[in-house]
């Protein structure tokens, strides 16, 4: 029997977990996560490898030496480190790559948003005035809003991590997929003026823009960073049927 093409799907997101779980019928895969959550979602059917690859340099190595066929690049829309390293792995090593990317949220109508270009700019919308800011941005860029003494702030991580880099902020822990009812009342019991959170898009915690639009709260919208250049695909099955196509060529 023919070997199977060996796929590297660069993951952490839901998508991720449907391509690399799809591709597995046909071909042996192998699912890389940065390793800084814990209990991720994997893949059933797949090798999955926890740790970066040392840079550009480190992951074209390793594709050279695992045979990689294709690149799939499914990791978060925020995660541009990543996505750089694997756009210029891939080109070194002339491997095809697939960018795989949730389609952002757009503004609809009772959405009160004001978009930031970066999680600074955020900080410097969000001001330094008495009131309750709702952080759903994580936890690696909460130190840009240190700066700010007057606000009392509200942050959701998914893991308890390491502790808050803003002082009196209340820290509240939770996994998506979150509902709009849930939202709400997080919203009412901590009082919330305005909620901070980056354009990642999807289901799973796209409940928080209801929420906020619902409540008449205003959201600071913190805008993804740009993509490297390259074939790009919002959609899971679309993108492993190309990928798939690629392999047959
Ligand atoms: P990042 O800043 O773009 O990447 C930082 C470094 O982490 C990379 O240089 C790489 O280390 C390593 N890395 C990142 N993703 C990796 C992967 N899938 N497999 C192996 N190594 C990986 O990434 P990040 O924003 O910290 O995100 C880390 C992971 O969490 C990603 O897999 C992403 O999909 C997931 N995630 C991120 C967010 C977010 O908001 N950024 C949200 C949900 C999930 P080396 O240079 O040593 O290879």
């Amino acid at each position: 029997m023919a070997e199977r093409p060996h796929i590297l799907v660069l993951g952490g997101t839901s998508e991720a977990v449907d391509a690399a779980e799809a591709l597995a019928g046909r071909c042996a895969v192998t699912y890389a996560l940065a390793g800084r959550t814990e209990r991720p979602a994997l893949p059933a059917g797949c090798d999955v490898r926890t740790g970066g690859f040392g840079g550009a340099p480190g992951l074209a190595e390793w594709m050279e030496r695992a045979s990689v066929a294709a690149l799939v690049d499914a990791t978060h829309p925020f995660a541009a480190v990543i996505a750089a390293n694997a756009a210029t792995a891939a080109a070194t090593t002339r491997t095809p790559r697939l960018k795989l990317v949730r389609p952002p949220w757009t503004e609809t109508p009772g959405d009160r948003w004001r978009r930031a270009r970066d999680v600074a700019e955020a900080a410097r919308l969000v001001g330094d005035a008495e009131q309750t800011v709702f952080l759903a941005i994580g936890y690696q860029q909460l130190a840009a809003f240190s700066g700010l003494a007057k606000p009392r702030f509200v942050v959701r991580t998914i893991d308890p991590g390491t502790g808050i880099p803003l002082a009196g902020a209340v820290h509240v822990t939770g996994r998506g997929p979150f509902t709009v009812r849930q939202e709400t009342a997080l919203i009412a019991e901590h009082g919330v003026d305005v909620l901070v959170t980056r354009n990642s898009g999807g289901e799973a915690t796209r409940a928080k823009i209801a929420a906020a639009r619902e409540t008449d709260t205003p959201v600071v919208m913190i805008d993804r960073p740009p993509l490297p250049d390259g074939e790009v695909c919002t959609d899971t099955r679309n993108a492993v049927s190309r990928v798939l196509d690629r392999l047959r060529q």
